[in-house]
């Protein structure tokens, strides 16, 4: 199975279709990725608050898979956002990684009601990362439109991608149009809602007439949206199943009537990210 890649407005490319490894516990994180590497995968989705980075840094070193071959982003933790701290944080990242260079390092959260809402100077920061070739690519995650507009319009900057919650319980069209007005990719996060699609009725029946699964169903309908995806594992079964995903499409029809199932705000799984404030301790 060959995983497409999409081209980022700094002109590198990012496979599609990844793994993500929140919630994967520490000593378990070089044995699952070693896993994801075995299934197939090679573009990987860590952050520094996930506390797992070292584990991916152990299963990049075994793995014997060429740099070149490989996609590793990780995110910059809440507690960081001074333009020092993220430098410092930023090292720690590449040590415990056990790399010289991320291929995309992003702002995890916007946090608009910390620091002062000064989330422009931490964006700032992150572009000396690429200036000095430790970062290929830079972005941010959970951006609201207001928030990319600022950062693009006192910078210049514009992220690569954008990675917010995506599913079909909450499409979250106001944060990816604003992302492609910018020419930014779209990550979606929570890709198959932690698994609470699954027993959709109507993602169900598309499944059954495709001969495939809810989870292969929903993943495809995000890549047919031109969205890049991540879903998280700790069973290799449905790493594999997550990975067969490009030997068959979905019709505009069927794309639609999932595109249908949004629930709006109350559909989200996560914060919103112009109220979330959390600074881990
Ligand atoms: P996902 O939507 O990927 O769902 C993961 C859950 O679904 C797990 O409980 C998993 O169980 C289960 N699952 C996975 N595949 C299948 C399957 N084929 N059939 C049935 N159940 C399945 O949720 P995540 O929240 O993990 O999101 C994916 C990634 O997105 C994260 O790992 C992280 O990299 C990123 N993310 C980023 C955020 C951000 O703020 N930037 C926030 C949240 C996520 P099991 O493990 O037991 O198999």
């Amino acid at each position: 199975m060959t995983v497409p890649t999409l081209t980022l407005n700094d002109n590198t490319t990012i496979p599609q279709l990844g793994f993500g490894v929140f919630q994967v516990p520490p000593p378990e994180t070089a044995e699952t990725v070693t896993k994801a590497f075995e299934v197939g995968y090679r573009h990987i989705d860590t952050a520094q608050m996930y506390q797992n980075e070292e584990g991916v840094g152990a299963a990049i070193a075994a793995s014997g898979i060429a740099r070149d071959e490989l996609f590793i982003t990780s995110k910059l933790n809440n507690g960081f956002h001074r333009p020092e701290d993220a430098r410092f944080a930023f090292e720690q990242t590449l040590t415990r990684l056990g790399l010289d260079q991320v291929d995309l390092f992003l702002i995890h959260w916007p946090l608009p009601t910390q620091y002062d809402g000064d989330f422009t100077s931490t964006w700032r920061t992150l572009a000396e990362f690429v200036q000095d070739g430790r970062a290929r690519s830079i972005g941010v995650s959970n951006f609201q439109p207001a928030h990319l507009t600022r950062i693009i319009e006192d910078t210049g900057v514009i992220p690569a991608v954008n990675q917010i919650e995506v599913h079909p319980y909450f499409t979250n069209e106001a944060a990816r149009t604003a992302s492609h007005e910018h020419g930014i990719k779209v990550e979606a996060w929570s890709p198959i809602a932690q698994g609470r699609v699954l027993d959709n009725e109507v993602i169900g029946k598309i499944a059954s007439s495709h001969g495939r699964t809810p989870s292969q169903v929903t993943l495809r309908w995000h890549i047919e949206r031109g969205d890049i995806v991540f879903p998280k594992s700790m069973h290799v079964e449905r790493m594999k199943e997550n990975f067969e995903i490009f030997d068959f499409s979905l019709t505009p029809d069927e794309v639609a009537a999932i595109s249908a199932l949004d629930q709006g705000e109350s559909g989200r799984t996560g914060p919103n990210p112009d109220e979330f404030d959390w600074i881990p301790s």
